[in-house]
Order: structure tokens, then C-alpha cells, then sequence
């Protein structure tokens, strides 16, 4: 896995923000936000026919309501139109081992964006085989589903001791104490 994920690296900026189920021993280490990332944090959810299809309509619904919990600056609602630059949520399958979902920014000009460009909106999908092939729980696919909703927020991968849902790996965790002070830093109160 750790090979794996040293492979994908260089991938990060490029095509998205990789969430792997094991928890790589890197010496890169995140900052808590990345420095770019949508203009405000009210935007709107496009949920695709795949989220109903495979059951994880309400892993997204929690994902959502538990950052939005988290800051008053934060509100991601729910559309049912593709209009409007809404982020988009899917669940897919994948051919990578351990990889449990990926979040894309696209740019406003078109394009995908790096973690420091400004995004129009993001692609998040959760890979229903891998999260199956792990033997996950409902709680732990929601986690999974939260984790990936937080890269939306532009919320990194933290080296830290606390508890963050923002960290790699199988959790059984909501939006931490931690999370909602680097959601607060990012977006405000
Ligand atoms: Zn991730």
C-alpha cells in the first residue's frame, strides 16, 4: 500500500485528492487547509443517480449537515439541478486497492485545479467495491463520505495528533473539535 500510495503521489495536484484506507508512513505532511479552494462555502450538492443506486444517499446527507454543523460560514445544500456550478457526488468503483474516494477540483476557467488554485466547484466519488472489500460499516462509509465532503472545503490531509476526520484511513468519525477549528480558520465563525 505504501508503494502504492508513493506512486499516486505526484498525481495530487494533478487529477485530484486521493483518500487511501491505509495510512501511508510519509514524511510529507499537509497543512490543515489548502490555500485555495472555492470562493465561499455556500455552494450546493448535485447528488448523481449513482448515490441513490448503491444506498449512500444519507452518508452524503450526514457528510454535509456535519460540516455545515461546524461554522455558521459554512452551508452546503442540496440541488437537484446541475446549474450553478454545484459540486458533483458519486459513488463508483475502482480498479486501485485501498483507494476509498477522490475529490477533483476543476478551475473556474475550465480544467482541473491544483489545491491552490481557485475552484469553481469538485467531483467527490466514494468507491462503493473498495469500501465493501474492506468490510466497512455503515458508520465508516459515512466517515468516508465526510473526509471526502472536507477536501470540498478545501480541508488538507493533517499531521497532527488529534482526532481529524481529515485523516487517512478507516474511521468511525464525524467532523472532530479539531476539523471545526481548521473549518473556522479557513471560512470563519
Ligand atoms: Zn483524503
Amino acid at each position: 500500500m505504501k508503494k502504492l500510495l508513493a506512486s499516486k503521489k505526484k498525481l495530487f495536484s494533478m487529477v485530484g485528492i486521493l483518500s487511501f484506507a491505509v495510512i501511508s508512513i510519509s514524511s510529507i505532511s499537509f497543512a490543515t487547509s489548502f490555500t485555495g479552494g472555492r470562493s465561499s462555502a455556500n455552494f450546493n450538492a448535485y447528488y448523481d443517480s449513482s448515490v441513490s443506486k448503491n444506498g449512500y444517499t444519507g452518508a452524503y446527507d450526514t457528510a454535509r449537515s456535519d460540516w455545515n454543523a461546524a461554522s455558521g460560514s459554512v452551508n452546503i445544500g442540496k440541488t437537484t439541478s446541475t446549474s450553478g456550478n454545484p459540486d458533483r457526488y458519486y459513488v463508483g468503483s475502482t480498479a486501485t486497492s485501498g483507494l476509498l474516494g477522490l475529490t477533483t477540483p476543476y478551475k473556474t476557467t475550465g480544467g482541473v485545479a491544483g489545491v491552490s488554485d481557485k475552484w469553481a466547484y469538485a467531483t467527490v466519488v466514494i468507491y462503493h467495491n473498495q469500501m465493501q472489500a474492506y468490510g466497512m460499516n455503515s458508520v465508516q462509509k459515512t466517515s468516508n463520505a465526510t473526509h471526502e465532503v472536507g477536501h470540498t472545503l478545501s480541508q488538507a490531509h493533517p499531521s497532527t495528533s488529534s482526532s481529524s476526520v481529515m485523516k487517512q484511513g478507516i474511521q468511525s468519525i464525524g467532523v472532530q473539535s479539531y476539523d471545526k477549528q481548521s473549518l473556522i480558520a479557513k471560512w470563519g465563525n
